[in-house]
């Protein structure tokens, strides 16, 4: 682990890097607060920190007010290592963030154990921002194919008709569904079912731009959100995604298995509703199947 140091005074910044070192952290050490805050300011920054009180430019005290001012998900741990020794100094120095306060002369076992407690802090604090992470992705993804689930879908679908309202621009929503695909599962089973969904969602993915976004609305329904365009290059889209699956058979246990889709389109843009461009889209695609499948139609807008 990266450990910053920042102390004026040369030979305690050596006798601590040294030490450090011999305990096996990754020493950074500079000679101000105005250094240490600049280190801070970079990417990725050393999350455990001692900081001198007494120093040029900017000192321990304000470097943690600083410090926990700008605390996001992942505020290091401050250490702040003075000689002032008053109850009263170390009320200041927990008031201005610091985690924890060593006075000098310090004893090395105190300093090393202290250090440790600010590591552990720090791991906990990376399990628990990891497990957040993994709750908040699994809370808007598809646990099969990976990509947003309806509920996170349908905020894309909110948000982008939000940004069309403000740029004046257009966008197009095509809910995609598996043709017979009750077929697959009954002929293959379910597992084959599932091969084939992922399956259709990399094709999906390996066709649509950037700034597409694409969902599992449904059991074999997907909702495709094309945003910036209208007219004729969002027809283009969508009969490139129906032909791309059409003719690019899916590997599965039971073999390569070909599927084809039918797709309503529904244009939109700021002055839609989600419902309303949902049902529109809907409503194409019934008309896509019963017109024989393996199409694209449009709803008028
Ligand atoms: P159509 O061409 O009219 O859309 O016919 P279809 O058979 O695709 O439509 P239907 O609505 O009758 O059947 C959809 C099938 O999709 C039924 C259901 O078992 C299957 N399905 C939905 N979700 C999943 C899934 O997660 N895995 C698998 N294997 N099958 C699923
Ligand atoms: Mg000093
Ligand atoms: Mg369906
Ligand atoms: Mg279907």
């Amino acid at each position: 682990m990266r450990i910053l140091i920042a102390e004026d005074d040369q030979t305690c910044r050596a006798m601590l890097a040294a030490v450090m070192k011999k305990w096996g952290y990754d020493v950074i050490a500079v000679d101000d607060g105005g250094a240490a805050w600049e280190i801070l300011q970079q990417p990725d920054p050393p999350r455990l920190i001692i900081l001198d009180w007494v120093m040029p430019v900017v000192d321990g005290l304000e470097l943690c007010r600083r410090i926990r001012a700008q605390e996001g998900s992942d505020p290091p741990y401050v250490i702040l290592l003075t000689a002032k020794g008053e109850t009263n100094d170390i009320v200041e120095a927990l008031d201005a963030g610091a985690n924890d306060y060593v006075t000098k002369p310090y004893d090395n076992a105190e300093l090393r154990a202290r250090i440790g407690v600010g590591r552990r802090m720090l791991e906990l604090q990376a399990d628990l921002n990891g497990a957040k992470n993994a709750l908040a992705h699994e809370a808007m993804h598809d646990a099969l194919t990976g990509i947003f689930n309806r509920r996170a879908i349908l905020d894309g679908l909110s948000r982008e008709i939000s940004r069309a309202k403000r740029q004046g621009s257009a966008l197009s929503i095509g809910i995609c569904d598996i043709d017979h695909f009750k077929q697959v599962n009954d002929r293959h089973g379910h597992q084959v079912g599932d091969e084939i969904l992922r399956g259709f969602t990399q094709i999906i993915q390996q066709n649509l731009r950037e700034c597409d976004l694409l969902g599992r609305y449904g059991g074999e329904e997907f909702l495709i959100i094309a945003s910036g365009s209208s007219g004729a290059p969002q027809e283009m889209l969508y009969e490139r995604l129906r032909e791309a699956i059409a003719v690019t058979p899916i590997p599965t246990r039971a073999g390569d298995i070909s599927i084809t889709v039918s797709i309503g389109v529904a244009p939109g843009g700021g002055d839609s509703t989600v419902d309303a461009l949902l049902a529109a889209a809907d409503t194409a695609m019934y008309r896509a199947k019963s017109m024989g499948r393996n199409c694209v139609t449009y709803a008028k807008k």
